[in-house]
């Protein structure tokens, strides 16, 4: 059950939690009706449309050895088993929400809580890695209204009191505290998103969504308004499934705007981020050991963010322009070059080993022309996502 206190988001504003009623659906409420009736979205990805064609897709590239020892235990664990391989799939749900990210997981579970019926469909099985590990205090009264803090809290993700800046003229660091928003949160947290993801999964799955891992949405259609979904199963199965609405949570894969070309890509934000995990890294010192350290240099800027499995993320965002090739022919050897001229990231990494892949990711600051069509809804990276330096991803 979800407490029905009202929330506080970041501007201030009231909201009421849902009711356990069932509440009539954004496509009951008549919400714009975008572009020709019936449009059918293409196949994906053969026939994305020609202005999403132009643009490179947001990727990320895995080298290097291995993975890191955390997420291994945690794959480990018994949640990570197919628990609902036998079970039938509803054919048509109120809602079918598309990924079980943060947004996916959240929208299935208030919608549950409402008294609709929720089919979460993810590609991937869970825990699945993820970056965006730095939360804002504004979020933790999203993770009350959807029942899921205690487990959160269990988990042991370090507390987050605030941020500390080596950023622009001033030399030495500065730091913001969260403790200094009236009537906000004292801390975030610093999770590990493949443990934080398939909490906040799991916590759906409990609250009543049906959710159905290694299940590839493939394409929507739209026909007045009721959509129709293809998606293709673990075994290779194809299932077509006609929801009274879809809500698309699928991050930067964004198969809805990819299809029908929403997508508007940033003209400022054009960077790339390199980014790994290091044991031994030192932390900041006394109170602020836990905050994220934003360090800018020559070349753009490092995040350092110490997780509760002992490691510390970091990576550099820096100009895609000038750092692709490089990045993409060497990454790990780029990854270092990029540490050695940060002078304040090299020297806590002095004695530290590094213990996962380096990763690359780009092309992940766009907005989208609509966030709303006839049945359908865009949540979270589906719909927009700005740039990793103000830690708003996973809040939005
Ligand atoms: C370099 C970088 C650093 C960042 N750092 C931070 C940070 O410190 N703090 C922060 O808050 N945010 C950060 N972010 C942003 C954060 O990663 C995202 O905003 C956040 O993960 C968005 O959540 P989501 O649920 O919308 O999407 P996701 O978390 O991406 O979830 C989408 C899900 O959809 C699934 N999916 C994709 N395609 C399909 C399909 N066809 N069918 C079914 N399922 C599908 C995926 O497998 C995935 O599980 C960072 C982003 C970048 C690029």
């Amino acid at each position: 059950m979800v407490p029905r206190r009202p929330l506080r988001d970041p501007q201030g504003a009231r909201h009421r939690l849902p009711r356990q009623v069932r509440q009539p659906l954004p496509a009951d409420r008549g919400l714009p009706v975008l572009g020709p009736v019936g449009l059918a979205l293409a196949d994906l990805p053969q026939h994305r449309q020609a202005a999403d064609r132009a643009r490179p897709a947001a990727d990320a590239v895995t080298v290097g050895p291995g993975v890191r020892s955390s997420s291994r235990r945690f794959l480990d664990s018994p949640r990570s088993r197919p628990v609902e391989a036998e079970q039938p799939m509803r054919d048509a749900p109120d809602v079918l929400v598309i990924g079980g990210g943060p947004a996916g997981s959240v929208a299935a579970t208030l919608l549950a809580d409402a008294g609709h019926r929720v089919l979460v469909l993810e590609r991937e099985r869970f825990p699945r890695y993820h970056i965006g590990e730095s939360l804002l205090s504004a979020t933790l009264p999203i993770l009350d209204a959807v029942g899921a803090t205690p487990a959160i809290e269990r988990h042991g993700f370090l507390r987050k009191p605030g941020g500390t800046f080596l950023w622009g003229r001033q030399r030495a660091p500065w730091s913001f505290w969260f403790r200094e928003d009236p009537g906000g949160r004292p801390h975030a947290y610093q999770v590990v998103r493949a443990e934080f993801d398939q909490l906040l999964l799991e916590n759906a799955r409990a609250h009543g969504a049906e959710v159905r891992e290694e299940h590839a949405v493939t394409a929507v259609e739209a026909d007045d308004g009721r959509p129709v979904v293809h998606a293709r199963g673990a075994g290779g199965a194809a299932l077509r499934l006609a929801p009274r609405f879809v809500i698309d949570a699928s991050g930067q894969a964004a198969v809805i705007g990819r299809a029908r070309a929403l997508r508007q890509f940033d003209d400022f934000f054009k960077n790339l981020a390199v980014f790994g995990y290091f044991r031994g890294a030192e932390r900041l010192p006394g109170e602020l050991a836990n905050h994220i350290l934003s360090a800018a240099f020559a070349d753009g800027w490092f995040w350092y963010i110490p997780l509760h499995d002992g490691t510390m993320s970091v990576g550099a965002v820096v100009d895609a322009r000038r750092w692709r090739a490089l990045t993409e022919g060497d990454p790990e050897g780029t990854y270092r070059g990029l540490i050695a001229r940060c002078p304040a990231i090299a020297e806590r990494l002095a004695g530290a080993t590094l213990v996962s892949p380096v990763r690359i990711i780009r092309d992940y600051s766009y907005t989208s022309t609509r966030f709303t069509g006839p049945g359908f809804l865009l949540a979270g990276d589906a719909a927009c996502f700005i740039d990793p330096v103000f830690s708003t991803g996973v809040h939005l």
